[in-house]
């Protein structure tokens, strides 16, 4: 059974004796339907004693911009009833963060689909902490949003390893966004500027959007802070629970024990992702690698990832930085589940923890003028 909310704000001064009835402005009635698993469009639409006519018609209009069939879990279906005719005229679901589909009743009594942005109030916040034990409990401490510490956490992920060379002291300051809906928190925005100490080292990182829309981050002098290799082949937000929960199994690039990769621990089932672009070069059994994947970047570079629950790609297939290639399993020869991420260079195992990768596209020679602005708007505030 779907959950069906009534909200009628038209009597809600009722027991206000200086407002008469009939100066009062009645609003339109509106139906908040919330989609709980297995609730259907059709079965929701019924609830709020809309003709299948109607709901038909409704269904048909949205088609070209979102199949109804597929409404999501936890989000809900807005219908406005008319205050005179008290006949639906409207109906209103989000998308996604930036968008909600309107299905509107036009004169005609035809119905149109139309995709709105949604508009947040945009309130400007500065969030800084020194890191006691990792990144994602200090931001915590600190009230932040999770998904904000995440999103810092990927502005530096061709930078820096936040699972393997986090210190305590490191220190970070960001400037971002937080939206708001009728005065109520929702979620953050983007990060305009960020600067990040670690292990001594100071990096700062500046958002610019060019004309197409498209956006990265860029150091103050306008390199891209995206290099052709991730700092980890594991998402941050996946290894930092390890961390905080203390089960970290985790072993470094050691010459001397001749553990030539890095471990990463992280839950069973968690995606690997390709660190760069290149051709899967092997995805097979691989002896006590267990499950194992070889990714061919370059004439210079190929990175392994072994003990593999699954695999989610196959031998001979090209891939993007940041695909996911597998799963994190405990497969061959290893005492937990975790993945043992190679980099080779030239057929030599080094590590890339401390290899020098180089940036990608700097920002262009026309919108240099532009990015300079934005630097110097932030700068000082970092
Ligand atoms: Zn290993």
């Amino acid at each position: 059974m779907a959950v069906l909310l009534l909200i009628t704000k038209n009597n809600t001064k009722s027991n206000n004796p200086t407002v008469t009835p009939e100066l009062e402005i009645i609003p339109d009635r509106e139906i908040i339907l919330e989609i709980i698993p297995n609730a259907t469009y059709g079965e929701l639409m019924k609830q709020a004693n809309t003709t299948p006519e109607v709901a038909n018609a409704i269904f048909e209009a949205a088609q070209e911009i979102y199949d109804l069939s597929k409404i999501r879990v936890g989000r809900e279906l807005k219908l406005i009833y008319d205050k005179d005719t008290d006949q639906s005229k409207r109906l209103i679901y989000q998308i996604d963060t930036e968008e909600e589909l309107y299905v509107i009743l036009q004169g005609d009594g035809s119905w149109q689909a139309e995709r709105k942005e949604i508009k947040y109030e945009v309130r400007i916040k500065t969030s800084e902490g020194i890191i006691e034990s990792s990144l994602y409990e200090t931001g915590l401490e600190q009230n932040l949003d999770e998904v904000i510490i995440i999103k810092l956490a990927d502005v530096f992920q061709w930078t820096i390893d936040f699972a393997m060379n986090i210190r305590k002291g490191d220190y970070f300051k960001f400037i971002y966004e937080e939206r708001y809906l009728d005065g109520e928190y929702i979620m953050p925005g983007k990060i305009f500027a960020a600067k990040f100490i670690n292990d001594g080292r100071e990096y700062a990182a500046y958002r610019f959007e060019d004309a197409e829309d498209s956006y990265g981050y860029y150091d103050a002098e306008g390199n891209s802070m995206q290099k052709i290799f991730l700092k980890a082949p594991v998402s941050y937000k996946y290894i930092s629970s390890g961390f905080t929960t203390g089960m970290r199994y985790i072993q470094a690039f050691n010459v001397s024990t001749k553990h030539r990769a890095i471990d990463y621990a992280a839950p069973y089932g968690t995606p690997i992702k390709a660190v760069g672009d290149g051709t899967v070069v092997r995805a097979s059994w691989f002896g006590g690698y267990g499950n194992f994947i070889s990714i061919r970047h370059n004439s210079t570079y190929t990175t392994n990832y072994a003990h593999l629950s699954r695999y989610a790609v196959s031998y001979g297939q090209k891939v993007v930085q940041g695909q996911t290639i597998g799963y994190v399993g405990s497969t061959g020869f290893s005492t937990g589940p975790h993945v043992h991420y190679e980099m080779v260079k030239h057929g030599t195992k080094i590590n890339p923890q401390t290899e020098d990768f180089p940036n990608t596209d700097a920002i262009k020679e026309t919108d240099q003028e532009k990015f300079n602005e934005i630097v110097e708007k932030y700068k000082n505030k970092l």
